[in-house]
């Protein structure tokens, strides 16, 4: 473990953020331990992924299917659990499922057919969050996710497709409130779910503006990027 300025810039990150998570989980009387840190690598390289990994990151994240997939190749080697948190589009599902563990996507039937039938194919079972569009206006398009009054039902369609585990609901915060109350809605969602499908015990929700808000409102995953490896390219 040579350091270098990209090494210490990254550790230095990484122990902020996971400060400021512990600060948030105790502050709500929660335990750290049961809020997992996803480091949303998108954009940048597989050697950041190394040196996370290095660090005892174990859990990342990308949001498009051939960058993802690249990476996830170059790294066989890394223990590690690949989330995919991007829009699923379902001629890339089938693809998906050979190499994520957890998706947090999943906003339609079509996606989580498809999902759930390439996962059996490669003999795997992967864990499927139901994306929930928390956009007070309905759909804001190209965001993702089901508005809340669907989310019920796609809940049962995942439950029910073999290959797929429902383990829970993933959320980004609309732009136009302030996240905490998005958030609790969302928690309120999330427990009407829960008492269905017991399994769907995770929440993803919070990215490096607003996962204290998250973890306050009972977040088990949160998503960080940029706090972790700095700010990304505006246009990519
Ligand atoms: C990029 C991304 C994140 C991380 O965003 P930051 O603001 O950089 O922390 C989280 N969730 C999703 C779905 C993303 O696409």
């Amino acid at each position: 473990m040579t350091s270098s300025p990209r090494r210490d810039e990254i550790a230095a990150n990484v122990r902020q953020v996971r400060e400021r998570i512990a600060a948030a989980a105790s502050g709500a009387g929660r335990s750290p331990e049961a809020i997992t840190l996803v480091v949303v690598t998108k954009t940048f390289p597989a050697d950041d992924i190394r040196l996370l990994h290095e660090l005892g990151v174990r859990d990342i994240g990308e949001n498009r299917h051939q960058e993802a997939a690249e990476k996830a190749a170059q790294l066989r080697d890394l223990k590690l659990t690949w989330h995919f948190v991007g829009q699923v589009q379902s001629n890339k599902a089938a693809a998906i499922a050979a190499y994520a563990d957890v998706v947090h996507s999943v906003d339609s039937a079509r996606v989580a057919k498809r999902l759930g039938a390439a996962a059996r194919r490669h003999q795997r079972e992967l864990a499927a969050l139901v994306q929930v569009n928390l956009d007070s206006g309905g759909t804001a398009p190209g965001r993702g996710g089901v508005p809340p009054d669907a989310v019920a039902e796609l809940a049962r369609t995942v439950a029910g497709s073999p290959g797929l585990l429902l383990r829970g609901l993933m959320a980004v915060a609309p732009q136009d409130e302030p996240a905490a109350d998005a958030f609790t809605r969302l928690a309120d969602i999330w427990r009407t779910v829960r008492d269905e499908h017991p399994a769907a015990d995770l929440l993803s929700a919070g990215m490096s503006g607003d996962f204290g808000d998250a973890i306050r409102a009972g977040a088990t995953h949160v998503r960080v990027g940029s706090a972790v490896l700095g700010s990304r390219p505006p246009l990519r």
